[in-house]
């Protein structure tokens, strides 16, 4: 049948048949629409998770270089530590060492002052013995003038061994005390050298051996500024032991310019030094420590007193020495000639001589002694007679200032400083008050630092110190007379 056979009913039938079905068709593409905007809006949503975890990602990447790089830090730290507990335990046992060392040398330091000590009775004992023996002996009646000038000489090499000791004692406690004085002046090196070799020559001479002035300087380098009578110490400490330590051959020494130093040396055919001691001869009180059959009398304080006064003066010493063969010491000072404020071109009082020639200066003085000591007051007035027209002696400083008073016209005024009532210092400084012309030479048996410069603050011209010998005060004497 067709279209037109078909009843409306029929078609109206059809229409909603295809109405519903076009309703349902909406309905599925509206549901399948939904679904895909859920779809849609789940993928959107697993997108921006992505995103989110990628970000997340990235970050915590970071963190973990971060905190990778803060591991390396930390190891780097940790390898730090490590090598500074390393180096604090190295320090450790090096300072336990340092003080284990320090520990020893205490002890051992110690050990030889007391060595030291027992030594230094010694040495004093054995020449006072010589002196008191021997003056006990020139009493003895009938003694031919022979034996009476062998005596007097005995007692007075013995007398002064005794000296050298106090010398060296006192030199090394100034050491100690770093109290040591420079007084640099312009020096004449040769004449130094020369007047050692005159001074030594009879005494090597009667040993049978030779000494010999090798090398002196060129005139225009031999004067440079330094202190001379530290240079004549370490010379004449150097040629002494040279001496002291040769039996037979030569002793030689002398002075070269180096570069910008004088190089001395002394050279000795003697015993030599072995090998193991060289070092540590140079250290103060050794000697008194060595079972040394060599140790020849002396409190081993020569060489630590010339090494001192050798760096004081800015120099070097060292040593060669072949056991049996002999012994080189060389020391080293500083070539220094530019002019320095204060620094005087003097004679030398050990010359005993003014300009070269024996002056005739200062006779005829009226001088008073003021000393307390009756054998210091007996010497001084024995020294002084050939001077003298008239002496006068007092015992005490009251009675120095006293006889002052009533004498205006005395010439020259031997002080001894230590005196009970009144100080030669104080003394003096009254004097000066009323008379400022008569010339005061202090004497003082301390020998100390700051002595000289004590006598001359307190008015003293010069100042001496006991013992000495009649040439020294004579030249003192004849450099603050003016008559
Ligand atoms: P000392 O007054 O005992 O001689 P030093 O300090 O001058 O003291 O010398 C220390 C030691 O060095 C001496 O005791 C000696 O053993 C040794 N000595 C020094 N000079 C010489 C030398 N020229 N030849 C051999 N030994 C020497």
């Amino acid at each position: 049948m067709d279209n037109q056979d078909k009843t409306k009913e029929e078609l109206i039938c059809e229409l909603q048949k295809l109405l519903q079905e076009n309703n349902s068709l909406k309905a599925l593409k509206k549901k399948r629409a939904a679904e895909l905007g859920v779809a849609n809006i789940e993928l959107d949503f697993q997108d921006e998770e992505k995103e989110k975890r990628a970000a997340e990602l990235v970050i915590a990447n970071k963190e973990l270089v971060l905190q990778n790089r803060e591991k390396e830090k930390r190891a780097t730290e940790l390898i730090i530590a490590n090598k500074e507990l390393i180096f604090q335990n190295e320090e450790k046992e090096k300072l336990t060492a340092e003080l284990r060392l320090a520990k020893e040398h205490a002890e051992e330091s110690d050990r030889l002052k007391s060595a030291f000590l027992a030594n230094m009775s010694h040495e004093i004992r054995t020449p006072m013995n010589g002196i008191l023996g021997f003056a006990d002996l020139l009493k003895e009646p009938g003694l031919t003038g022979e034996a009476q000038q062998e005596y007097i000489r005995i007692i007075e090499k013995s007398g002064e061994r005794m000296l050298n000791i106090i010398n060296d004692i006192i030199s090394i406690s100034k050491i100690e005390s770093g109290l040591l004085e420079v007084n640099i002046k312009s020096s004449n090196i040769n004449e130094q050298m020369e007047y050692v070799h005159t001074f030594f020559k009879p005494e090597v001479e009667s040993k049978k051996l030779q000494l010999l002035l090798s090398k002196k300087l060129l005139m225009k380098e031999s004067i440079i500024n330094t202190d001379r009578e530290k240079v004549y110490a370490i010379l004449t400490n150097l040629v002494k032991n040279a001496i002291k330590y040769t039996t037979k051959g030569i002793i030689e020494f002398g002075c070269d310019k180096k570069g910008d130093e004088l190089e001395f040396f002394v050279s000795d055919t003697g015993i030599g030094i072995p090998k193991n001691r060289q070092m540590a001869i140079f250290e103060r009180f050794i000697q008194a420590d060595i079972s040394d059959i060599h140790a020849l009398q002396g409190a081993g304080l020569g060489l630590s007193i010339s090494k001192a006064y050798v760096v004081l003066l800015g120099g070097r010493v060292w040593l060669e020495s072949e056991e049996g063969k002999g012994s080189t010491f060389y020391f080293t000072l500083p070539y220094k000639t530019e002019p320095e404020e204060n620094i005087v071109l003097e004679n030398d009082e050990r010359y005993g001589k003014e300009d070269g020639k024996v002056t005739l200066k200062g006779s005829g003085l009226k001088i008073l002694i003021v000393e307390d000591d009756e054998i210091s007051g007996m010497l001084l007035a024995a020294i002084v007679k050939e001077l003298s027209k008239e002496l006068l002696e007092v015992r005490t400083g009251i009675e120095a200032v006293d006889i002052c008073h009533h004498n205006p016209d005395i010439d020259l005024i031997l002080m001894d400083i230590q005196m009970p009532d009144l100080s030669g210092y104080e003394a003096t400084r009254q004097i000066r008050k009323f008379n400022k012309d008569v010339v005061v030479i202090a004497q003082t048996a301390f020998g100390l630092l700051g002595d000289r410069e004590k006598a001359i603050k307190s008015g003293c011209n010069d100042y001496i110190s006991k013992p000495f010998v009649k040439d020294k005060l004579l030249a003192i004497i004849r450099k603050h007379i003016k008559k």
